[in-house]
């Protein structure tokens, strides 16, 4: 019975001087970590200590909390811009296997592309004209003119062209931070994806300009081209042919704008000139193929040799 209260009162004794260091412990740790806390604490009572001492202590932890959150942000972003894949969906459209096959080995293949479409009026000829040279283009379209002329990018996806992104609003992917620019391009496949099923597997950026960031953060090819034939600037048929000719070579991807109707009439002339030489007219992806490569995202391919 004794012995009993004798160890019930060391243990107690005991537990008051774990206490009693704790106290102590965490009082230093407050005066450490905040100098208006500490001089409360000097001429504090104890239960005014304890009191502060918490406060501090769960101001920390707050502090500690928001850290790790920061960190986490960044860290996803990073994962986020390097983890994006490249899908493989849009290599080619089994429809044009047979004639591919025919044109393998061909040494006279060019693409030509067309940006800031989707423009029903223009891009529709476009199409129209198309069978007759055996020819498919692709198409780098601007994300907030998707579901507005979704009806023309439908009939371009199912005609067996390429469907590219031109980032959503036609801004200068270099001058956005990681967030805007990542909403830049997972918009413009969400829009993409919504008309035709299918994420763009290539991304131009506008006005082809990029960096590492864009590169990291593209998750597809980044095309740009070897043949500018400045369309936008003359809006003249005869010399946006004249440009194609002039420049055309194996494996060239050739820049246009189907926002303007000389733009189209200009490289509908250039094909019916080119065919006759010879040329056959691909998708960026076809081209690709037929020249034996496998485009790697983040890579920028001006021409596919
Ligand atoms: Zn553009």
């Amino acid at each position: 019975m004794e012995s009993k209260r004798v160890r019930i009162t060391s243990a107690i004794m005991a537990l008051m001087l774990v206490m009693l260091t704790l106290l102590g412990c965490t009082g230093n740790a407050a005066q450490s970590t905040d100098a208006t806390s500490s001089s409360e604490t000097t001429t504090a009572s104890t239960t005014t200590t304890t009191t502060t001492t918490t406060t501090t202590t769960t101001t920390t932890t707050t502090k500690k909390l928001t850290t790790t959150k920061k960190k986490t942000t960044t860290t996803v972003m990073q994962e986020k811009i390097t983890s994006k894949k490249y899908t493989t969906t849009q290599v080619y459209n089994p429809d044009r296997g047979a004639y591919l096959e025919s044109i393998k080995g061909n040494k006279k293949l060019i693409a030509f592309t067309f940006d800031d479409g989707p423009a029903p009026a223009y891009t529709n000829k476009l199409l129209d004209n198309l069978d007759r040279f055996n020819a498919r283009v692709t198409f780098f379209v601007v994300g907030d003119r998707v579901g507005k002329y979704a009806e023309t990018l439908k009939r371009a996806h199912n005609m067996g062209n390429e469907i590219g992104s031109h980032a959503y609003d036609h801004s200068d992917l270099t001058k956005l931070s990681n967030a805007e620019l990542m909403k830049q391009i997972e918009k413009t496949n969400k829009e993409v994806e919504k008309v035709i099923g299918v994420a763009p597997g290539l991304l131009r950026p506008p006005y082809g300009s990029y960096n590492d960031k864009v590169k990291a953060a593209a998750g597809v090819p980044v095309i740009t081209w070897c043949v500018d034939t400045l369309d936008w600037k003359y809006k003249d048929k005869k010399k946006v042919c004249d440009n194609i000719i002039k420049n055309a070579r194996d494996g060239a991807i050739v820049l246009m704008h189907d926002l303007y109707p000389s733009t189209v009439d200009g490289a509908i002339m250039a094909m019916d000139k080119l065919q006759h030489e010879g040329y056959a007219f691909v998708t960026v992806s076809e081209l690709a193929y037929l020249k034996g490569k496998t485009l790697q995202p983040g890579k920028v391919y001006n021409s596919i040799k």
